[in-house]
């Protein structure tokens, strides 16, 4: 048999397409009889309030249709599990919030599918390469397979997001922010490839009803691109999937180091794809927000005139926690512009900036930032943000500091976010909330 087919098909509702790109793919080929399941969706993040999910969470539709096909392969021990991003830390429950939101409560009912939020699930240690291990959620490594659907998405750090990374979901937040090191050599990407070495047999099926362009959260760009791809290889899958939103995997290096473990070419020449072929559905889909040639601030900021004032951009060290604070922090500095240039200031984050000659203040933001320039001797005034993720108080504090007065209360009102970017997807009727219900 094999295991390096994949399947890429339209969706069309109520055409059975999961079932059709599993078959097609054998994506179902290791899946043993009477097996104990996880369903692992892509869930980076839920809000009380409304957001855009396309292209962020998978549709309940192609979780449904899914649970549907493991019951017609027999299956009654399913379970889906997933450890959402907990963006406000002071919110409890919120596994428990977006799986009552996306109708799974109804899976529980008809199919005795049972929801697991990984944060109220214990995790055990897992050596994924020499003497390095993380934290793994217990329910997978008791599990006989696993069903992986994550969201045909870019990803701003690694430029897409797909099964593999979507299993970053299974870790528990020190291991988490572990996978963001500084080391160079074994730093985000080197740990993310490891990912698929503690998995059971597993299928792939990426959700591409929606796609997202500068993700992985809902302030990227939402398309309807209906696609599902299928296969029994999460790498295999991963590397279709990549093509599709226009990336070579060749210039993912995760991809490069998994395809190496598993001897596996790089180049696409070991995978059969079935189905749609790649160039008729592939569509180019940025994963970066644009920043300046230097590096140093937004390209929309740098448009409209901002002087003063160096934004570093993120890099790969900068974990799931504090990135929110950075978004909310950008935001802050746009609005309040008013066309004075800032005294030279600076903001560093992540775990390897330096705070840079010539600057009046550098603002360090996080605690992996203040602990790496605990020491720094320059000129500058240096200013901590500390807390990890970073104090919200702190953060109004240092935008006092430059002049901007914001009550900390915004540094955590991401419900705010979340409405303010569901007016872009207003009135256009392929934006659909229902693929997010199960009737
Ligand atoms: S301070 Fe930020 S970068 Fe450092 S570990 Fe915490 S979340 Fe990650």
């Amino acid at each position: 048999m094999n295991d390096n087919r994949v399947a890429i098909y339209k969706y069309k509702r109520g055409n059975e397409v999961v079932k059709k790109a599993v078959e097609k793919a054998d994506a179902f080929e290791h899946l043993p009889k009477n097996a104990k399941v996880i369903i692992k969706p892509n869930i980076v993040v839920w809000l009380n309030g409304p957001f855009p999910k396309w292209g962020v969470v998978t549709t309940s539709a192609i979780m449904e249709e899914t649970v549907i096909l493991l019951k017609e392969y027999g299956i009654n021990d399913i379970s889906i599990a997933e450890g959402s991003l907990q963006i406000n830390p002071e919110e409890k429950h919120i596994g428990q919030k977006s799986f009552e939101g996306l109708g799974y409560q109804k899976l529980q009912q008809r199919y005795g599918v049972k929801l697991l939020d990984v944060w109220e699930r214990p995790f055990e240690k897992v050596e994924i390469a020499d003497g390095l291990s993380l934290k793994v959620n217990t329910d997978l490594m008791a599990s006989d397979f696993l069903v992986n659907l994550p969201v045909l998405k870019t990803h701003a750090q690694v430029k897409v997001s797909l099964g593999i990374k979507n299993l970053k979901g299974f870790l528990n937040v020190a291991s988490r922010k572990k996978c963001h090191n500084a080391n160079f050599e074994k730093g985000l990407e080197y740990m993310i490839s490891c990912l698929p070495k503690f998995l059971p047999p597993s299928a792939t099926i990426i959700d591409g009803i929606y796609t997202i362009e500068r993700g992985p959260s809902f302030d990227g760009k939402s398309r309807k691109s209906d696609l599902v791809i299928a296969s029994s290889n999460v790498l295999a899958a991963d590397m279709v999937g990549a093509k599709v939103l226009g990336h070579d995997p060749c210039d993912i290096s995760y991809f490069v180091q998994a395809a190496e473990n598993q001897g596996l070419s790089i180049d696409l020449t070991d995978i059969e794809v079935l189905g749609e072929k790649i160039e008729e559905v592939a569509a180019f889909h940025q994963y970066t927000f644009p920043f300046n040639k230097d590096n140093t601030l937004p390209s929309s900021m740098e448009k409209m005139g901002i002087k003063g004032l160096k934004f570093h951009k993120y890099d790969s060290t900068l974990c799931t926690y504090c990135s929110p604070l950075i978004g909310k922090l950008l935001t802050i500095i746009a609005m309040s512009y008013k066309g004075e240039p800032f005294d030279d200031v600076e903001f560093l984050t992540g775990k390897r900036l330096k705070p840079s000659p010539g600057m009046k203040k550098s603002i360090l933001v996080g605690q992996c930032m203040c602990a790496l320039n605990k020491n720094h001797e320059g000129m500058q005034e240096i200013v901590k943000v500390k807390g990890c993720p970073p104090d919200p108080k702190e953060a109004a504090k240092a935008m006092k500091g430059i002049g901007i007065d914001v009550d900390p209360s915004f540094f955590s009102n991401f419900e705010m976010d979340g409405a303010l970017m569901m007016k872009r997807y207003k009135d256009k009727s392929e934006f659909d909330e229902s693929y997010y219900e199960i009737e």
